[in-house]
């Protein structure tokens, strides 16, 4: 049984001058770095919810999702004295802002390249993460002429 649900995404900005795409990461206060993502409130389907925390979270209100891009993180952490099993759905949305203002739940964000984000990410189910929805845009990118 699962006890808490989140929805969140990969935040990818393509900058104008046809560089690296950058990854839009944020470090908790627990001291992990993670995508934004936060609890689906109920009457929210997930994307709702994935997008109200982006909004909140980092000020971007300009989301677009990449259609077909739809995965599941889990785990399990300890809280007080309970054990929590916890499931994040994750979106991929592409956005043209680059400023971001994070809200009071985060001590701060990044914007990084693809090899840095896999480096600055805590947990190897985000970094896994991170490859596929890379992988998954690859795939999405028209052939070059
Ligand atoms: P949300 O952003 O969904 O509201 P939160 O900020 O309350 O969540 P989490 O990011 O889920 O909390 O972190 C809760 C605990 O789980 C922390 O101790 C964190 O280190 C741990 N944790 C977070 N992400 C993972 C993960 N992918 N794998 C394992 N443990 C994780």
């Amino acid at each position: 049984m699962v006890d808490e649900r989140s929805a969140g995404a990969v935040v990818v900005f393509m900058p104008s001058d046809s560089g690296k795409p950058e990854y839009l990461l944020l470090h908790y206060t627990a001291g992990h770095w993670d995508f934004p993502k936060g609890n689906i409130e109920a009457g929210e389907t997930e994307k709702e919810a994935a997008a109200r925390e982006i909004r909140e979270e980092t000020g971007i209100a300009d989301v677009e999702f990449v259609e077909g891009f739809r995965q599941i993180i889990s785990y399990r952490y300890r809280k007080a004295r309970r054990l929590v099993d916890k499931e994040v759905v994750l979106f991929l949305v592409r956005t043209k802002t680059r400023d971001v203002k994070i809200s009071h739940e985060h001590i701060g964000f990044a914007w990084k390249n693809y090899d840095d984000a896999i480096k600055q990410l805590t947990y190897r189910n985000a970094r896994n993460l991170l490859e596929a929805a890379m992988q998954f845009m690859e795939k999405e990118k028209p052939p070059a002429a």
